[in-house]
């Protein structure tokens, strides 16, 4: 992790932070020297100031945990995946437009990320749910300027999640990722001197766009609704992959006793929003995240002296 020259002190603030969990869970916290970190070439401008290595701290490639999921949906008998769908109640519960039939079921589970409020809509215009947002979010993989053998990354930062280089399991490496606050979901996508120069020149192989979703209050939306066997599942922005275990077997077991149980009620999709700040504490972090944000962009405000 390394904390470099285009930051704002929230960025040391995280870098603290990262430092201090680390050795408050007993995971290895090392600080090293910036200039000594492997595929790290940064302009001089960008330079890393501090750096902690974290061996702890693990990574996957993406797309193959998603084909093992998919494989593993294959595998399953009692699994029907249909294309894009449209739905509606009938007085037997739910139907999902299959390719050639109506799908039923007294029970329905409404994962559909930040597609989910307009799907509601169609279902139950009336329907008290709190509304699904979307986080924009894009990112590259490009040729590899050079070997990468574990990630590179910044804190998080100015309402995103810092930059971040992960090693791929065939060579290339994958950047990301920005950022942009949305109220429904975008189709494309709106490009690196801190991590390595070489990246100038290198090839972009695949373009990744994704619609992350957030409920209204920045809080996840996961478990029943009003309506009898409907469920939603979503609004977990930028921590959905890691946290789909736990919330799959949360839901499962909610379902079989039909009530959400202590672990989910907070997360209830009727919910009223979940206020964790003041007004004036949400203009305050508002304030400091922009100016992290002016940071990054290297804006420099004009200089100013007594008069
Ligand atoms: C660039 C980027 C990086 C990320 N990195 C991480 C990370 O490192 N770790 C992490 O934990 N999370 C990460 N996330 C967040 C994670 O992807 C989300 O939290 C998670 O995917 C949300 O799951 P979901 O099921 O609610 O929505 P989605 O994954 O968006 O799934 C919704 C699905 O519903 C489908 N759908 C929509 N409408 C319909 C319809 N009418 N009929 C049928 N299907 C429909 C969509 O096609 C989609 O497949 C990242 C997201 C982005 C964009």
């Amino acid at each position: 992790m390394l904390l470099n020259a285009v930051s704002s002190r929230i960025d040391e603030q995280s870098f603290a932070a990262v430092a201090e969990a680390g050795r408050r869970c007993g995971l290895p916290v090392e600080e090293v020297d910036p200039s000594a970190v492997p595929a790290h070439r940064p302009l001089d401008n960008d330079r890393a100031l501090r750096a902690l290595h974290l061996p702890a701290e693990a990574y996957l490639d993406a797309r193959r945990w998603l084909a093992t999921l998919d494989a593993a949906l294959a595998a399953l008998p009692n699994v029907t995946r249909v294309p894009t769908g449209r739905l509606r109640a009938v007085r037997e519960g739910y139907q999902l437009r299959g390719r050639k039939t109506w799908l039923t079921a007294p029970t329905l589970v409404l994962a559909a990320g930040a597609w989910t409020t307009p799907l509601l809509d169609t279902l139950d215009p009336g329907l008290s749910v709190l509304p699904v947002v979307a986080a924009e979010g894009t990112a590259v993989t490009v040729t590899a300027p050079g070997p990468l053998p574990a990630v590179l990354r910044t804190p998080n930062r100015a309402y995103a999640c810092g930059l971040h280089a992960v090693p791929q399991v065939d060579g290339p490496w994958y950047l990301g990722a920005f950022a942009a606050p949305a109220l429904a979901p975008g189709a494309e996508p709106s490009a690196v001197g801190q991590l390595h120069h070489g990246l100038g020149t290198a090839r972009v192989r695949r373009l990744h766009h994704g619609n992350r979703p957030v409920g209204l209050d920045g809080h996840p939306l996961i478990g029943p609704t009003a309506r009898p066997g409907l469920w939603v599942a979503t609004g977990t922005h930028r921590d959905g992959l890691h946290a789909s275990p736990l919330i799959a077997q949360e839901l499962a077991a909610a379902i079989l006793r039909d009530s959400p149980g202590p672990f989910l009620a907070p997360w209830r999709p009727d919910r009223g929003p979940i206020a964790d700040w003041t007004r004036e504490e949400a203009v305050e972090e508002a304030a400091v995240q922009h100016a992290a944000l002016a940071a990054e962009s290297r804006m420099r405000p004009p200089l100013t002296s007594p008069s």
